[in-house]
């Protein structure tokens, strides 16, 4: 195990990855907005906060491997996408995470942004779905740079994701954009997407809201079985997002 040395100019800054509720995509929008951000040259960890839903590992091929400690401080894993990585999954007690509070979620976050993350600049947040008591104490005790909204094109998914937005709104955090993940269906045999919800919702609620628009993310088999292997998402609509991710960053 190799411990990163810090240097004393790391301003490390984290990037919240959120939702209104669960099962929209928000762990798979976090993993890949961090592979893709590695692959334009910053130098980016991810952070797996879902206390009721860790997927981090498995997601990033390294299920089953333990983080180790120095100096009271853990190590994040080296993943197969060069992408360092320390989840809750290793923290919380299997099954008790629903009895979590807000305060103790809060400080079992800190021991994973207080890690020995060396020269880690961008830290990528995957946040517990919804707009509780635990998701407000963890970012008004870590204090997000900015926060990326994960919705799909549902009407009541936009509605949560309204909520979330507030929650960031209430702590002064910038709203870094709205991605619109499941939006349209492409086909596994022609590659062509179709628009059953309709189209266009997203982008027009961003704009109501005042807040930037990342882009549509197709419902793609391919993309759960990239994700079921640990594989980045071979997906160009990860890669736009991810490039205006980065622009906000170099802001
Ligand atoms: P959340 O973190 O919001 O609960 P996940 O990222 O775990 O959601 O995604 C839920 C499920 O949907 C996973 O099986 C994932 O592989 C799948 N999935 C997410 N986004 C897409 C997509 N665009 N196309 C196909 N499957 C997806």
């Amino acid at each position: 195990v190799r411990v990163l040395q810090t240097s004393e100019r790391v301003q490390r800054r984290l990037i919240a990855v959120a939702s209104g509720k669960g099962g929209v995509g928000k762990s798979t929008v976090a993993a890949n907005l961090a592979i893709a951000l590695k692959a334009a040259g910053r130098k980016v960890g991810l952070v797996d906060a879902d206390i009721y839903g860790p997927s981090q590992t498995k997601l990033m091929h390294v299920e089953g491997v333990k983080a180790q400690a120095k100096d009271e401080k853990l190590i994040p894993v080296e993943t197969p996408h060069g992408v360092p990585l320390l989840s809750m999954g290793g923290l919380v007690p299997e099954g008790q995470a629903i009895a979590w509070r807000g305060p103790m979620a809060g400080g079992a976050l800190g021991q994973l942004v207080d890690a020995h993350w060396g020269d880690t600049e961008t830290l990528v947040l995957d946040l517990p779905p919804g707009t509780g008591d635990v998701q407000l104490t963890m970012i008004q005790k870590h204090k997000p740079a900015g926060a990326v909204i994960v919705s799909t094109p549902q009407d009541l998914a936009l509605i949560d994701a309204t909520r979330a937005i507030d929650l960031f709104n209430k702590v002064n955090v910038p709203i870094i954009g709205l991605i619109e993940n499941m939006a349209g269906y492409a086909c596994p045999h022609c590659g062509q997407v179709s628009d059953p919800f309709g189209k266009g919702g997203a982008e027009a609620a961003a704009k109501q809201l005042g807040i930037p628009f990342l882009g549509r993310i197709p419902l793609d088999i391919a993309i759960r079985t990239a994700s079921d292997s640990g594989n980045a998402a071979d997906d160009p609509a990860f890669a736009d997002m991810a490039g205006k991710v980065d622009q906000w960053l170099a802001g």
